[in-house]
């Protein structure tokens, strides 16, 4: 019985880990200044070009603005 219990704990403990380093490497991905000349992406909404790393996205689609991507939304 206490096996089980430890073995819960481990799962529960790996989850956590993994949770965390996922997050932190999304904040990661999210965080870096572009070095090289960054793809240009369209606003779906307006059609005005921004750099991807400034667009929002939602369902596979750019957006240069959160009002955009609600007006596009709803
Ligand atoms: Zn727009």
């Amino acid at each position: 019985m206490s096996k089980l219990i430890l073995l819960l704990f481990l799962g529960l403990l790996a989850y956590l880990v993994f949770k965390g380093l996922s997050r932190r490497a999304a904040r990661r991905r999210e965080a870096p200044p572009p070095r090289s000349p960054e793809r240009m992406v369209a606003c779906a909404h307006c059609g005005v070009h921004l750099p991807e790393s400034e667009s929002l996205e939602s369902a596979g689609r750019r957006f240069c603005s959160e009002a955009h991507r609600r007006l596009a939304d709803s």
